[in-house]
């Protein structure tokens, strides 16, 4: 095994961009499930493998030598309304490791007690959400999307209090970091310029360190955070993903997902859909995300004006031209995944109205996303068959086979191959993850959890095994809303 390596660099920024902070301890943690393959990629002592030693540590009970934990600060614009101090309510960073791809990772603990940050919260989390974020992330990874990524998840033996009564638990939580568009709004608002330079610099090392030969290295920044949101949002619509709350503070500087609230992925297909409870206006609606990513971004370019320039109507300039290149971006990765998912591989601009035309069909006549993109690399394609209207399908099939045609002949492509990549057969479906939390939480459980974390590592192919789990919710399962994970 290589060397495990610890780094504290987040330590190095102004003091005021973290809090020192211990967990609390907890009554009777018991481990619900440790990810030995993300272990071996950080080279995670196997002393802390599913051992004694490792539960004292993803509990928070009994912190190594090499942690030391400190709850990272925060603003945000949560629903456009801007709270200046959020922070790290119930996480705490506890170290930042090198993986074996040699980048850093920070492992911090979600649910390990209150902090400074923690407002009026209890600084926990109950058992249900810490389940979803596991297997939901998990999944996402597998899916091929940017994401932080779940390293343990214990039970605490403990209760939490909700408008019900809950058992609590903690997740471990890996991340390229955990450094929002919020803590850069933060680091922006302190009186002294030099955190927000600080902060800037840190995030151009970290993460983008090619920036640093740019002649602006700061708008270099935004122009790469634009990028990689760009092609998140994209490839999040490309699967149905909501993620429910796009908070500014919601939102990472790596461009990985973060914060599994109130995530859902759609079934059937609408543009309109919201999952979550407190979304009662749609802010966070599917086919707003593209645009609510520019706002958030826009946010972010705020945060860096001085840095852009030191007089602030050049600044603005140079920053909205930055801004106003998002859609553009965006409506490429857009285009080029959902061509694929139709089994084009060489987009052009006019397949977005044979894309659109199709998800307009999936809308009118409520198909479910996932099986509907997946039936068309199925013979005869049964499903919309039965499901679409008989004549527009018809049409809509035509066009499509003739662009097949031509792209097949132009480029001798292989469309069933890029169908197959593009259209996962199984996504974590919310009413099954509604189900493990359910069982879990009442009979301690853990087989489905077990089951379906196993097969959602494997999204694109279809087995005997995870059949089953293809289907759509019947109407009784379905899950029309859901809860932050508070
Ligand atoms: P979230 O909705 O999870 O993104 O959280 C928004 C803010 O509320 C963050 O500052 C969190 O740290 C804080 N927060 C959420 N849940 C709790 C909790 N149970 N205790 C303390 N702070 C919390
Ligand atoms: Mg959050």
């Amino acid at each position: 095994m290589k060397p495990f390596e610890i780094i504290h660099s987040y330590r190095q920024l102004p003091a005021s961009c973290f809090e020192d902070c211990q967990p609390t301890q907890v009554r009777a943690p018991q481990y619900l499930a440790f990810n030995s393959a993300l272990a071996a990629e950080l080279n995670l002592p196997e002393a802390f493998w599913d051992t004694a030693e490792g539960l004292a540590l993803f509990s928070g009970n009994q912190l190594p030598a090499w942690t030391v934990p400190l709850a990272q600060a925060y603003a945000g614009h949560q629903f456009a309304n801007y709270v200046p101090r959020l922070g790290d309510g119930r996480a705490l960073l506890l170290a930042e490791v090198r993986h074996q791809d040699g980048q850093l990772r920070d492992l911090q603990l979600k649910g390990a007690g209150r902090t400074p940050f923690s407002r009026g919260g209890d600084g926990r989390s109950p058992l249900g959400p810490v389940l979803r974020e596991y297997l939901v992330s998990e999944a996402m990874h597998a899916l091929g999307i940017p994401t932080t990524r779940a390293l343990a998840a214990v039970s605490s033996g403990e209760l939490v209090f909700r408008d019900e009564t809950l058992p609590g638990a903690i997740l471990t939580r890996v991340a390229s970091s955990h450094i929002r568009i919020g803590t850069m709004q933060y680091a922006a608002s302190q009186p002294d310029p030099l955190v927000i330079k600080q902060l800037a610099d840190y995030v151009i090392q970290r993460h983008y360190p090619d920036c640093q030969q740019e002649a602006n290295p700061y708008l270099a920044l935004l122009c790469n955070v634009i990028e990689r949101q760009a092609a998140l949002i994209a490839h999040w619509m490309s699967v149905g993903f909501i993620h429910g709350v796009m908070n500014t503070d919601n939102m990472t500087l790596s461009g990985e997902t973060i914060d599994y609230g109130p995530c859902a992925f759609m079934e059937a297909y609408n543009p309109a859909q919201v999952f979550s409870y407190i979304d009662q206006q749609g802010r966070y609606a599917y086919k707003n995300q593209p645009a609510v990513a520019q706002w958030n971004l826009a946010r972010l370019a705020e945060a860096l004006l001085a840095l852009i320039h030191p007089e602030q109507e050049q600044a603005i300039s140079l920053a909205v031209t930055e801004l106003n290149r998002f859609p553009e971006i965006y409506q490429q990765h857009w285009l080029r995944r959902f061509a694929a998912k139709l089994g084009l591989s060489h987009a052009v601009a006019n397949d977005k109205v044979l894309i659109d035309d199709f998800l307009a069909l999936l809308a009118k006549n409520s198909a479910d996303f996932t099986l509907a993109f997946c039936d068309l690399n199925t013979p005869n394609q049964p499903y919309l068959q039965q499901q679409l209207d008989a004549a527009s399908w018809q049409s809509w099939l035509t066009q499509w086979q003739n662009r097949l045609q031509d792209e097949q002949q132009q480029f001798a492509t292989n469309p069933s191959a890029i169908m197959a990549a593009a259209n996962p057969v199984l996504i974590p479906r919310n009413h099954l993850i509604q189900q493990v939390i359910d069982e879990v939480s009442t009979t301690g459980d853990l087989r489905l959890f077990n089951q379906l974390h196993r097969l959602w590592q494997q999204p694109f192919t279809d087995t005997a095994e995870n059949k089953p789990f293809q289907a759509a919710a019947a109407p009784q399962e379905r899950v029309c809303q859901t809860f932050c994970g508070t």
